[in-house]
């Protein structure tokens, strides 16, 4: 676009990650006719928290996270892994419907099968696992999780966590072998490619959104290349959604912060050692620590070659996006934020500490940490590399102070002309499912037509799959097999 030009679209999405790249998809799906944008202020698309390596490509689906089924007063509640699984199943319906209609949609490009594993060594938190086994094993949806207590039984699959490991402490594990790994940069630049070639999305790289103002029912987006006018915008820019959404002063984002927590993996791609671990081991969080910081040992695929991961540990940077600005942070501090601001940090002193003893961690630390799940690394095989940075929601609490939030939440505008993602967890695997919600706030009502469109891309549409046994192992086993994971 040149200077001062102005072009008026349907739809303006800002940020070409996996969230704006699945609404752009969904939408024109459901409409050809809407005229799209994607603005992206990087050269290339997904190369922000959604790319390879920049997260760590577990397709959450409850199976193996353990802060998804918290323990309250001695109960596991299962219902938030649940609910996650059912969003998941969502996410995999779309990908399949995709990948039936468009040849430029290869399953095997950003999705494959790696079991999912949770394990564990305290004996408090071998009575957790059991006490969750039994309750996630009477759902259809986990109905082929398995429980293994043998050091024989869990090195079928693992080697790396039993060899060195004293054979007289006790562990447990739970395995759920369809699970999956997703290359989510992948994914989204497959998406937009697809849209592209069909002349069904105006891509804008190398824009970078400046100032957004709303006159009436239309917004105007001014960046470094012009400006862009569109009757529905979406705030998809991860981490600078918030500083974008300030920009707009909206009445329900009143108080709103961000608290960004960057994170850092410890990576081997040392062959040898990789061939010996088969999937994705998630294990407890240290206490204090925040939800998304729950260690676990993964196998990676990215370009044809396979890495281990180990993490996340997490740390604190200024900047909203891995290429973002020091300014980032103190930018956003506002006086309608500070009070929440503020508030939140001194009531989360655990957390704060925390996080200053991951900073100041070293690598004999984490190697430490390492350890505890594979007795035997060594750290010449191991090096440092930094994961995307995630921003946790601060938001009002009541009148007097504010609250921390580790979830997704998307706001919107009083006339659900715009809609904005903030927020990481459980993320990029159940964007279907978060993007069907704003177009369900947002566009269901403009168009009867919408609704029947989405039960031919969702065929478990306005269902719990969890409540639907028979439909669920059905459709389950069609859309795996579309996608080459049986
Ligand atoms: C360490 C870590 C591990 C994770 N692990 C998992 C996991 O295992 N599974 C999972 O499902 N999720 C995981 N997540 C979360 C997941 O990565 C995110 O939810 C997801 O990638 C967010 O996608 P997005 O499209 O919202 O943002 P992004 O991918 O960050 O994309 C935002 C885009 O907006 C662009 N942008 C920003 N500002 C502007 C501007 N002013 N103008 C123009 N463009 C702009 C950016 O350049 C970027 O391309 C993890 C995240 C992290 C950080």
């Amino acid at each position: 676009m040149k200077k001062n030009v102005v072009e008026n679209f349907d739809v303006v999405i800002i940020g070409a990650g996996i969230m704006g790249s699945t609404l752009a998809s969904l939408l024109s799906e459901l409409d050809d006719s809407l005229k799209i944008k994607i603005i992206e202020k990087l050269d290339q698309c997904g190369l922000e928290s959604s790319d390879g390596l920049n997260n760590a490509g577990t397709g959450h689906a409850g199976n193996c996270e353990l802060n998804y089924t918290p323990e309250v007063n001695g109960k596991v509640n299962i219902s938030k892994a649940v609910s996650i699984a059912e969003k998941f199943e969502m996410s995999l319906q779309f990908w399949a419907y995709l990948a039936n209609k468009y040849n430029s949609i290869k399953p095997e490009d950003f999705i494959s099968k790696s079991p999912h594993a949770s394990f564990v060594w305290r004996e408090e938190d071998i009575q957790f696992l059991k006490q969750r086994h039994k309750l996630m094993s009477k759902e259809p949806i986990f109905k082929k999780i398995k429980y293994l207590k043998s050091f024989e039984e869990i090195k079928k699959y693992f080697p790396l966590l039993i060899k060195g490991r004293s054979k007289h402490k006790e562990v447990a594990m739970t395995i759920f072998e369809d699970g999956t790994d997703i290359n989510f940069g992948e994914l989204t630049r497959s998406l937009i490619n697809n849209l592209v070639k069909q002349n069904k999305l105006t891509l804008s790289l190398r824009e970078t959104v400046k100032s957004i103002k709303r006159k009436k029912d239309l917004y105007t987006i001014k960046t470094n290349k012009g400006e862009s006018k569109t009757k529905f915008l979406f705030i998809a820019a991860g981490g600078s959604s918030i500083s974008l959404l300030q920009k707009l002063k909206i009445k329900s984002a009143k108080g709103y912060a961000g608290f960004p927590i960057s994170g850092k993996w410890l990576l081997c791609d040392n062959p040898e050692i990789i061939k010996n671990h088969k999937g994705k081991v998630y294990s407890q969080a240290e206490a204090g620590a925040p939800p998304m910081s729950v260690p676990h040992l993964d196998i990676r695929k990215i370009k044809n070659k396979e890495y281990l991961l180990f993490g996340p540990f997490a740390g604190f940077t200024f900047r909203f996006l891995k290429n973002g600005s020091f300014f980032d942070f103190p930018k956003s501090i506002k006086l309608s934020n500070l009070k929440e601001l503020i508030t939140v940090c001194l009531s989360n002193p655990k957390l704060l500490s925390y996080l200053i003893k991951q900073i100041l961690s070293g690598n004999s630390s984490r190697m430490k940490h390492l350890k505890n799940f594979y007795p035997l690394a060594d750290k010449k095989d191991w090096k440092l590399f930094d994961a995307g940075q995630r921003v946790q929601i601060i938001k009002p609490k009541n009148i007097f102070s504010g609250k921390l939030e580790f979830g997704t939440e998307i706001i919107y505008g009083k006339n659900k002309n715009m809609a904005a993602l903030l927020g990481a967890s459980p993320g990029a695997s159940v964007s279907a499912a978060n993007m069907l919600e704003i177009i369900e706030k947002c566009f269901l009502s403009r168009n009867q037509q919408y609704e029947k469109k989405l039960k031919k891309i969702f065929p478990s549409y306005g269902l719990k799959l969890n409540d639907n046994p028979s439909k669920l192992q059905k459709l389950r086993s069609s859309y795996r097999k579309i996608l080459k994971l049986l």
